[in-house]
């Protein structure tokens, strides 16, 4: 049965509005993937590790009939493809792609957290994501993402987001 999944890409290193795009296509290249929509494209601060360039990110909804071990082990090929290097936490990256909802589960595995754990505090992750569905809700604690956006807003201003 097919799934509805909303993945966070990013990337800032070397021509990255490129790696964004590239990434897109490589993931609809996938068997038993489908890309329904991308959201615009957004220049944001970097996150937690200051000292490095700025990111673009976008949102992409799928809809795919693989499982989620599948998709993450399919994702993380393409980055290894791309160019990423294991590097450290929150530094520089190629490109970065991050499961953020597959449909309404909720998993919690070494390897893989749906809905993925920080993405209630990312307004580089919830503005594309919102732009592409407003109507999300999250399926562990049944909240709405424009319930959740306005209070990170409220919070922490825009945290440095345009879109581009
Ligand atoms: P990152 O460096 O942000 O790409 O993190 C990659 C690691 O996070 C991998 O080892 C994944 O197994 C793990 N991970 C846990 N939950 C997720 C998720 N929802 N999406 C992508 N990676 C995840």
């Amino acid at each position: 049965m097919c799934k509805t999944v909303y993945l966070s890409l990013g990337s800032n290193m070397g021509a990255k509005i490129t790696n964004i795009k590239n990434a897109v296509e490589a993931i609809g290249a996938i068997e038993g993937i489908r890309v329904i929509k991308t959201s615009s494209l957004y220049a944001t601060e970097p996150w937690g590790k200051k000292d490095q360039e700025g990111f673009i990110n976008a949102a992409v909804e799928i809809v795919t009939s693989l499982t989620p071990g599948q998709l993450l082990e399919r994702l993380q090929e393409i980055e290894i493809k791309m160019g990423r290097q294991p590097s450290e936490k929150w530094g520089p990256r190629i490109i970065d792609i991050d499961i953020l909802l597959f449909g309404d589960e909720v998993l919690e595995s070494r390897k893989l957290t749906v809905p993925h754990p920080h993405m209630r505090n990312r307004l580089f992750v919830l503005i594309p994501l919102e732009e592409i569905n407003s109507a999300i809700r999250f399926p562990d604690d049944g909240m709405d993402i424009k319930e959740v956006l306005a209070r990170v807003i409220d919070r922490e201003g825009n945290q440095g987001i345009t879109k581009i």
